[in-house]
């Protein structure tokens, strides 16, 4: 089977959806999508501190799953190896935060395919799904950019907007093959 390196932070789980809160209680406006469009939302301005809450304890624990996400992922393994691959060192509060958030909501995952990790250059397989361009970037296989606010600009890659566009591009490659998905 091919393997997909899937990541979780902006692709199956949603951090800014728990950012947004912070960000609102602390300075006391919600952000609009386009105020925030092409940047991180750490870097508007006084929002500089946000970043720190990633690196408490429980933060990653009970941020909300991607819409349609679950059912993808499940429909994929039929025909792929699937890979959780997350540079969950650079929070290590985070390590177990995110182990226990994929046994919860991706309870059919296997332990095994949970990869915790902190340079993605050293992942090989055949695609990978990331929002950040920098892993992609040092990538052998098919990369496929999952659309965040910071990568908006970005045109050096496969881009899919939301699980939907997953799921069409995998019908694609499986249709080559004479497969469906
Ligand atoms: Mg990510």
């Amino acid at each position: 089977m091919k393997r997909i390196a899937l990541d979780m932070d902006e692709v199956l789980a949603d951090v800014y959806a728990k950012l947004l809160i912070y960000f609102e209680r602390d300075l006391g406006w919600q952000p609009k999508w386009e105020d925030y469009a092409g940047k991180k939302l750490y870097q508007l301005e006084g929002a500089q501190h946000l970043r720190k809450y990633l690196h408490a304890r429980g933060f990653f624990g009970d941020l909300k799953v991607m819409a349609n996400s679950q059912m993808v992922v499940q429909e994929l393994q039929a025909h792929y190896e699937v890979f959780i691959v997350t540079a969950a060192q650079e929070f290590p509060n985070s390590l177990i935060d995110k182990y226990e958030w994929l046994e919860v909501h991706f309870p059919f995952i296997h332990w095994r395919n949970f990869v915790m990790c902190g340079d993605k250059s050293i992942i090989q397989a055949d695609y990978m799904i990331d929002d950040h361009v920098r892993n992609l970037r040092n990538f052998q296989g098919t990369c496929l950019l999952y659309t965040a606010s910071h990568n908006i600009h970005n045109t050096d890659f496969i881009r899919v907007n939301d699980w939907l566009e997953v799921r069409r591009f995998f019908q694609q490659e499986l249709a080559k093959e004479g497969k469906t998905l």
